[in-house]
């Protein structure tokens, strides 16, 4: 069923004042433009895999237009969200996740680090803030963290909070008491990735179990922390493990705040260093099909940016990609309109997102554009 039709009456006229003689009698401008009902924007939780197949076997500019049309009605699509990434414990990790530099089982040439002193942490998170970012995600290579570590993380916890900064962290598998733990501490968002289809989940993972994921997922939310969950492409993994990743995202009790979507970044030493090049038009896709799906969510280009090219992030924000991550480069780049990201920005007249909005309500359509911050918006209703 089709529900968008393209009408510019001045397109028609100027098309036809310089158009031969053959040209169809048919204006282009008044040609139906494909969409199909599964897009309308409305927040849904019961995704069958036969359709979101359907909505990555679209053709290209189809899901595109569908995609971006579903974020503006939730989003400026001008501002991108920025935040900061450190690495607070690094290698060693017991762990088998076959595209992981970190794990102990790779030989990857990676120096393991022990957890960092807390006020090294701080020390970071205020070059971060100084830098414009809003959020400081903090991540640890563990398999769960142990309970020693746990008044160290509290504390950088609530040192970035301190600073004024909005808090996540990765730290691996979390018990219930853990996640409650940093709840109280003040932590907001926890990151813990479902990485691919539970079909294909056993062919890179096999220390922890898919359920063991969701577990977790249960706990932060129980918790009433925020969630960042996504996963990654390229991995090997077919157009169905795709659709059945976001399935389970999308069909989560309440989706993710944020979505991460990473592009496998092939390290030497790792099982996946010789995979095949995944066809970026098939990201683009991915990205797409998840702003369709999670109309309300954060969609995140993170691992795997430094080999997209401009384009590729152009095409991937039109596509409802609407945050990034700089890594830590942004705590070394003293100035930031030297950063590539920024100056991609300027080019493409988009603004990092300054302000935090409450995401803890899953919003509709009718929500959004009644609501007083400007960064939600139904652009198509004005
Ligand atoms: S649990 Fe995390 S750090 Fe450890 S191997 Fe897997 S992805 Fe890497």
């Amino acid at each position: 069923m089709h529900s968008f039709v393209a009408t510019t009456q001045s397109g028609a006229t100027s098309l036809s004042a310089t158009t031969p003689a053959t040209a169809p009698a048919t204006p282009l401008a008044t040609t139906v433009v494909g969409t199909s009902a599964t897009a309308s924007g409305a927040i849904r939780h019961d995704w069958s895999r036969q359709e979101v197949e359907k909505l990555f076997a679209l053709p290209f500019n189809d899901l595109l237009f569908q995609a971006h049309t579903v974020h503006r009605q939730y989003f400026d699509p001008n501002q991108v969200q920025v935040s900061t990434l450190l690495s607070i414990k690094t290698g060693a990790c017991p762990e088998d996740c076959a595209y992981c530099p970190q794990s102990t089982r790779y030989d990857t040439g990676l120096e393991a680090e022990a957890l960092m002193e807390i006020e090294q942490v701080l020390e970071q998170a205020r070059a971060a803030a100084a830098s414009g970012a809003t959020r400081f995600c903090m991540g640890a290579a563990w398999r769960s963290p142990k309970q020693r570590d746990m008044p160290k993380v509290v504390a950088m916890v609530k040192g970035v909070r301190a600073l004024g900064l909005e808090s996540c962290m990765t730290l691996g598998m979390l018990t219930r008491e853990q996640a409650q733990e940093l709840s109280e501490a003040g932590l907001d968002y926890y990151n813990h990735n479902l990485d691919t289809s539970p079909e294909f989940y056993g062919e890179i993972i096999t220390t922890r179990t898919y359920q063991d994921r969701l577990e977790t997922l249960d706990h932060v939310r129980d918790a009433g922390m925020k969630v960042c969950s996504g996963g990654i492409v390229g991995m090997g993994e077919t157009q169905t493990d795709r659709a059945g990743l976001l399935q389970q995202l999308a069909n989560l009790p309440q989706h993710p705040e944020s979505v991460p979507i990473n592009m496998l970044v092939r390290v030497q030493g790792t099982p996946l260093a010789a995979e095949a090049d995944l066809d970026p038009f098939e990201f683009i896709r991915t990205i797409a099909a998840a702003r369709i799906m999670m109309p309300a969510s954060h969609v995140r280009l993170s691992a795997g940016r430094e080999e997209m090219n401009e384009q590729m992030h152009a095409l991937a924000y039109f596509a409802g990609a609407n945050s990034i991550f700089y890594g830590e480069k942004l705590l070394t780049t003293p100035n930031p309109q030297a950063n590539t990201d920024m100056a991609l920005f300027a080019r493409l007249g988009i603004q990092p997102e300054r302000r935090h909005v409450e995401m803890d309500l899953e919003w509709n359509g009718e929500q959004a554009s009644q609501a007083p911050n400007p960064l939600f918006y139904d652009a198509a209703a004005r």
